[in-house]
């Protein structure tokens, strides 16, 4: 076994998944699964989630995958098609897309295609990224509706920008705004990421689409995933490849930031930012060696990260190390770095093995 891998546990992505139905439990669920499903391997967590009602993905690139491996989902282009030229593809793989710009809606008509389009129409009810601002959104509703190439009914979603603050009243104005525009619609409509589908109930409507939960990874800063009951999917491990006695006065790896105070025990791990662990991890970011939180000391490095073991000789050579996951939630290395979890799922390089546990 590679000693520097992500274990995926497929058992606790099921568990997240159930989690999600319970607590939005007369919606759709639509797993969102772009980015290589956040880090955790898109083909398997896509045959995990099977049952689920349609997955989203960001590229036709990650839908492509997805039908090649036999996905029969219906599978949604959160971002649409970037290039008209993609439209044929869209149909004959019969993948849905999200239209949120003009250039979208006239190169959907102009097109000749098979069969028509499955739309999701995009409202900007506020985040001002992508979709169709509220007053010209009537018209291409309409327009669309009057369209050959557009199946019917068109659904309809938007998306939050404040969700996870859970006393923003942002996300309460984003709903009326929405409110106001779906009223002749009969397709299904969509608004809810993750953080929407704990904090704010009454958006759930017919369908969710919850992507960092189903991973087991909390969308709130102050709220844990424990808290929400959910579990970590992905846990990153690697091993200590040396273990090593630090006199007082000492640096470790590049530069001379870091001295220790102490005399110490440094331990070597086996992971750096070639495996896709933050460079900028700070002094005292933690890991979790044999059941203890140690602190990162030293500068990142490309193949290894340096940690202050203490003294004691608990430590050898070949122990496991965790760097996220069980036991140390991926949101909490986030929150020292700067970062958020997200982001560190996402970013990990082909270096890092999945091992994926039923
Ligand atoms: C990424 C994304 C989601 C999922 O957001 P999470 O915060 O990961 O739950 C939902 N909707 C859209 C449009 C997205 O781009």
């Amino acid at each position: 076994m590679d000693s520097t891998r992500a274990v995926i546990n497929l058992k606790a992505l099921r568990h997240n998944l159930q989690i999600l139905q319970r607590t939005a439990p007369q919606s759709q669920i639509i797993a969102v699964i772009k980015a290589n499903a956040y880090g955790h391997g898109i083909v398997k967590v896509a045959q995990t989630l099977q049952h689920v009602h349609a997955f989203a993905v960001a590229r036709l690139s990650e839908a492509l995958t997805l039908r090649s491996t036999g996905i029969h989902n219906p599978i949604i282009l959160l971002g649409g098609f970037f290039n008209g030229s993609d439209l044929t593809t869209l149909a004959a793989k019969d993948l849905q897309c999200v239209v949120h710009s003009q250039e979208q809606v006239a190169a959907i008509m102009q097109a000749k295609l098979p069969v028509p389009l499955k739309i999701w129409l995009k409202l900007d009810t506020g985040m001002h990224r992508l979709g169709f601002h509220p007053e010209q959104f009537d018209a291409v509703y309409k327009c669309l509706m009057d369209s050959e190439n557009v199946q019917k009914p068109i659904d309809l979603l938007t998306h939050f920008h404040s969700a996870d603050e859970v006393n923003n009243n942002a996300t309460a104005q984003q709903l009326s705004i929405f409110q106001q525009h779906i009223q002749t619609s009969s397709g299904l409509k969509s608004l809810a990421n993750s953080a929407a589908v704990f904090a704010w109930p009454e958006t759930h409507f017919d369908a969710v689409r919850p992507g960092i939960a189903l991973y087991g990874i909390s969308p709130f800063a102050d709220i844990s995933a424990r808290d929400l009951q959910l579990r970590p999917v992905m846990t990153l491990k690697s091993v200590l490849i040396a273990v090593r006695d630090h006199k007082a006065g000492e640096n470790v790896g590049y530069g001379t930031h870091w001295t220790a105070r102490n005399d110490t025990r440094i331990g070597v791990v086996a992971m750096g930012y070639g495996d896709g662990y933050p460079r900028l991890a700070p002094e005292g970011t933690p890991v979790l060696v044999n059941g203890r939180i140690v602190p990162l000391v030293g500068r990142v490095s490309m193949d290894m990260l340096t940690v202050d073991l203490g003294l004691g000789d608990q430590d050898k050579v070949g122990d496991d190390v965790t760097l996220w996951g069980e036991g140390l939630p991926a949101e909490r290395v986030a929150q020292k770095i700067g970062t958020i979890a997200y982001e560190l799922v996402t970013k990990l390089t082909s270096r890092v093995t999945l091992h994926y546990q039923e």
